[in-house]
């Protein structure tokens, strides 16, 4: 809060502020810290195939295994590492990390995974990205199509061209592009006919209140028809119980991810997931017919 004070112009600092700014600084510096020190973690969330329950691919999801906090989820970090730039060299590390997994699933006969990185967009734009996203998926030897690019709707609107011209180079290599949180932005369909996505993540606020109501159901719905009809793959998110998985599969999605099938999982467990060749059962129909 400022204050005038006489002839002079006083600024009076809240307390409250100082702290949050020196917390900020701090988080900085123990961001940067948790980098050298190698405590940062990826786990994998399974992605699941409607048609046959198969696992389809992962979401790779950063979490900080802080010796002093715990395990410290990623929205706590994200934004002051975008802010402080760090999110670049933590960006790189995370997408190293998930190619590699991926590419040691198929080294060891598991199969072709997808494998999906949340990129942010100090990292999209920073010059360079599309040649520091190549050179660490050829040094992997993962298949490009392996690979798919997370990024939001807001992201493309920050700075279209720029944005739109390095999403279509890393699609003309291969690299597949997903549209996280869609319906949550303001991008227009027009738009997205015309932007190099390959696939749409229906948000999970859509998700949640599918069941019980009508308007949620209809607007999924018709996200993932939109999706469908534009060529693209469609995932869920978010998807926690059994009636919304039915849903869901009622309207035509792809792939589902959610707590119903799989937390997110440190790198053994879902090595040893798909060691174990687990299909999760979603083809029967529990809905009534009615609900057509
Ligand atoms: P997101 O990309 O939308 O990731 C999905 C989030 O939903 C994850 O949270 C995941 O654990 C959570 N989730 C999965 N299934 C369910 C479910 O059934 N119910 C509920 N309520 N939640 C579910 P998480 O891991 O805390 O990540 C939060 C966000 O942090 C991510 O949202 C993404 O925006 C960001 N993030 C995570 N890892 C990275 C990263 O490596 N780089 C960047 N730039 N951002 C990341
Ligand atoms: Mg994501
Ligand atoms: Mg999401
Ligand atoms: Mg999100």
């Amino acid at each position: 809060a400022a204050k005038e004070e006489g002839k002079g112009k006083y600024i009076i600092f809240d307390p409250a502020f100082l702290q949050a700014f020196s917390e900020r600084v701090n988080m900085e510096k123990y961001l940067r810290k948790a980098l050298e020190r190698n405590e940062f973690m990826v786990f994998y969330q399974p992605q699941i195939r409607l048609r046959n329950g198969c696992i389809y691919g992962f979401e790779a999801l950063i979490r900080w295994n802080s010796p002093e906090r715990g395990m410290v989820s990623p929205l706590s970090f994200i934004k002051i590492a975008e802010d402080s730039r760090l999110i670049v060299p933590i960006g790189e590390w995370v997408l190293a990390q998930s190619c590699m997994f991926a590419k040691r699933l198929q080294d060891e006969g598991y199969g072709d995974y997808k494998m999906a990185v949340n990129i942010s967009v100090v990292q999209l734009l920073e010059d360079g990205f599309v040649d520091s996203v190549l050179r660490i998926l050829e040094k992997s030897g993962l298949n490009p199509e392996q690979l798919e690019l997370e990024i939001t709707e807001s992201m493309i609107m920050e700075s279209f061209h720029l944005v739109i011209s390095k999403l279509d180079l890393l699609k003309s290599k291969g690299i597949q592009i997903a549209l996280d949180d869609f319906g949550t932005g303001y991008s227009s369909l027009g738009s997205l006919k015309n932007m190099p996505i390959t696939t749409l993540k229906v948000d999970k606020s859509f998700i949640e209140h599918v069941p019980e109501q009508e308007d949620n159901r209809n607007l999924a719905r018709t996200i993932v028809m939109i999706g469908r009809k534009l060529g693209m793959r469609v995932v869920a998110e978010g998807v926690e119980t059994e009636l919304q998985l039915q849903h869901v599969k009622r309207a035509k999605c792809d792939l589902v991810q959610g707590y119903l099938f799989s937390k997110p999982l440190p790198e053994l467990e879902a090595l040893e997931l798909v060691r174990s060749g687990r299909k999760y059962p979603v083809k029967e129909d529990k809905l009534p017919s009615e609900d057509l």
